[in-house]
């Protein structure tokens, strides 16, 4: 059987990997979240003090191995075997990663990755760039946004934590999508033949059921 792919890129927090978990487990799919590489490497760069204005060389990436995996509902990711799913996720990578990201020979190693996933099975992935530029040629594109204070207030309930201010994460969803959207390579933007959804208004099912509607009737 052909592989297929479905990809599912957009604005930051606007649900695009729950919407990609439920669709990969809907469809006996596998799963890759396309920014939590990005995170795991701009963590382990971070950590190593090498900053966002230095070349990566190969020699450093040759020290970096990443997999993710996604099994019975539960998402993880390991650097060099260890579990950095929850570290990847706290603000000191999310205020950096969209510089790392930036970086050609990071975005390199990003797609190679991905691409060496999608020749073992049908695929869902999710991300900013994969209906453009990693997977043109997918069978499905998705492009999710909403207003930005919506997606900070959603996130801000997510994170449960009364200490981190709305206003400081609505600032940091911002300042990822002009940083991802302004960009040379690869930047955010919709592939003329993704299927836009603005997402402000509608509840995870409803947009779900919007996503799952359009893979089923095609
Ligand atoms: O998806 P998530 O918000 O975790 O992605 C973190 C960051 O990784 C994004 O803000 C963006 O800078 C980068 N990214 C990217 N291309 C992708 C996915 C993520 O540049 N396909």
């Amino acid at each position: 059987m052909n592989k297929v792919i479905i990809a599912i890129d957009g604005q930051a927090s606007t649900g695009k990997s729950t919407q990609a978990k439920k669709i990969a487990v809907n469809l006996d799919f596998d799963y890759r979240d396309s920014g939590a590489y990005y995170r795991a490497i701009t963590y382990y760069l971070l950590n190593n003090n090498i900053n966002y204005d230095l070349i990566v060389s190969q020699e450093i990436f040759d020290q970096i191995n990443i997999e993710q995996t996604y099994n019975e509902g539960f998402f993880r990711i390991y650097l060099n075997d260890i579990d950095i799913t929850d570290r990847i996720r706290g603000h000191r990578v999310s205020l950096n990663v969209s510089n790392y990201a930036k970086k050609p020979e990071i975005r390199k190693f990003v797609y190679d990755q991905l691409r060496k996933s999608a020749e073992l099975n049908s695929l869902v992935v999710d991300g900013r760039d994969i209906g453009t530029v990693v997977f043109p040629n997918a069978n499905f594109k998705f492009f999710l946004i909403a207003e930005p204070r919506i997606r900070a207030e959603r996130r801000h309930k997510q994170i449960n934590d009364k200490s981190v201010n709305v206003d400081v994460i609505e600032k940091e969803i911002k300042l990822r999508d002009k940083i991802d959207s302004t960009r040379e390579i690869a930047p955010l933007r919709k592939a003329d033949d993704a299927y836009k959804i603005d997402v402000s208004n509608l509840t995870i099912e409803e947009v779900y059921k919007k996503m799952l509607k359009k893979v089923k009737s095609d």
